[in-house]
């Protein structure tokens, strides 16, 4: 807690609320999930209002979009380095913390200096992999 003062945004009841959904929340949601949750609570609160709360979050660098869903942007309210596993079925996306050992072959930098990097692994979680109806198309990444 505490981390909303280093926010250098208007706080508007609206922006708190948005942002209350959002602290601590791994689900990666996106702008359409974020508006559903937060309008049954607030039934004033206007998909534009979520949108472009979305938007300065982002720009303030308090948040990361994710282009995971083809058309559909999905947000991360966790900016610390972190590396993703994706499901093609469900597209959940489970965070993993934890470094690994992760280098540009020799020749391969074209002389970057590398700040970062952020790895998406897609795959089918256990609860698809569970689901018998395995007749859905699995697209090859
Ligand atoms: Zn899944
Ligand atoms: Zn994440």
């Amino acid at each position: 807690m505490g981390r909303k003062k280093e926010i250098s945004i208007k706080l508007t009841p609206q922006r708190l609320v948005i942002m209350e959904y959002l602290e601590g929340n791994m689900n990666h949601p996106s702008a359409a999930d974020i508006y559903n949750a937060v309008s049954k609570k607030y039934p004033t609160m206007s998909f534009a209002t979520v949108y472009n709360t979305l938007e300065t979050l982002w720009e303030k660098g308090r948040l990361r979009e994710l282009t995971i869903d083809r058309g559909k942007m999905r947000f991360d309210s966790n900016t610390k380095p972190h590396h993703h596993l994706i499901c093609v079925q469900c597209k959940n996306i489970t965070d993993i913390h934890r470094k690994f050992a992760l280098k540009l072959p020799e020749g391969e930098q074209y002389n970057f200096d590398i700040i970062g990097i952020h790895v998406d692994f897609y795959g089918i979680c256990p609860k698809c992999k569970k689901e018998k109806n395995n007749n859905v198309e699995v697209k090859k990444w």
